[in-house]
């Protein structure tokens, strides 16, 4: 999952992003002014944007306004000191899915992260079951036959993600584009390198392979390993 944190008090954001990293396993971009927020929010697929309302040159509710005026359906988390009833109605009737007020809890504010990915992938139960597998989003443990199957954090981003959207082939771009951010160094076969871990972990003991490849349209877990 990728996330795009818009707000102008540096240090929060790079305590957001590290939170973000670290427990949830995102990718995360960060923002520092309106007008680049709104930039970054419309050139990207992100799977979340967590907006600050009062930002230098393009405000928040504007760029919110923006994106929904244009179809663009990415969740929306506002995180703001202000505070008031008047202001929380106003955030969530311009199109903001969740309202945050500062000073804020950080364990709350990434479980509200997580519920807001979750159902834009619909998926309204923390644990993915695609099979026997089992992607339990909120531990981020991962087990296969009921036995844990320990990940290193990129390769859980990549499961997670085709996890969230079994049955589907996801393509490398859609993969690159959802779970690297702007400054992460990749190289050309890193999907491939991640897939070939994953399934050295998953596929042993068993005769099917579990992530298939797809050729030259991307890879797909489905229910029944082949
Ligand atoms: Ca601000």
């Amino acid at each position: 999952m990728r996330v795009l944190i818009v707000e102008d008090e540096a240090r929060l954001a790079r305590n957001i992003a590290k939170a973000l990293r670290e427990t949830a396993s995102y990718a995360v971009d960060i923002s520092t002014d309106g007008e680049d927020g709104r930039h970054q929010a419309l050139s990207n697929p992100y799977d979340l944007v967590v907006l600050d309302l009062m930002l230098p040159k393009v405000g928040g509710l504007e760029i919110l306004r923006d994106l929904r005026r244009r179809g663009n359906r990415v969740p929306v988390l506002i995180l703001t000191a202000r505070d008031s009833a008047q202001d929380i109605v106003q955030g969530l009737d311009t199109g903001s899915d969740d309202y945050m007020t500062k000073p804020f809890d950080m364990g709350e504010f990434l479980a509200r992260c997580r519920a807001l990915v979750r159902r834009t992938y619909d998926r309204p139960d923390p644990v993915v079951r695609v099979g026997e597998l089992a992607v339990d989003i909120s531990s981020r443990v991962v087990t296969l036959r009921g036995r844990p199957i320990p990940l290193r954090a990129m390769e859980y981003r990549l499961l997670e993600y085709l996890a969230l959207r079994a049955g589907q082939v996801v393509s490398r771009a859609e993969i690159l584009e959802h779970l690297y951010d702007f400054n992460a160094e990749t190289f050309s076969n890193v999907i491939e390198v991640h897939i070939s871990t994953l399934r050295k972990k998953l596929d042993a003991g068993s005769p099917g392979t579990l992530i298939q490849t797809i050729r030259g349209l991307g890879y797909v877990i489905r229910e029944t390993p082949v």
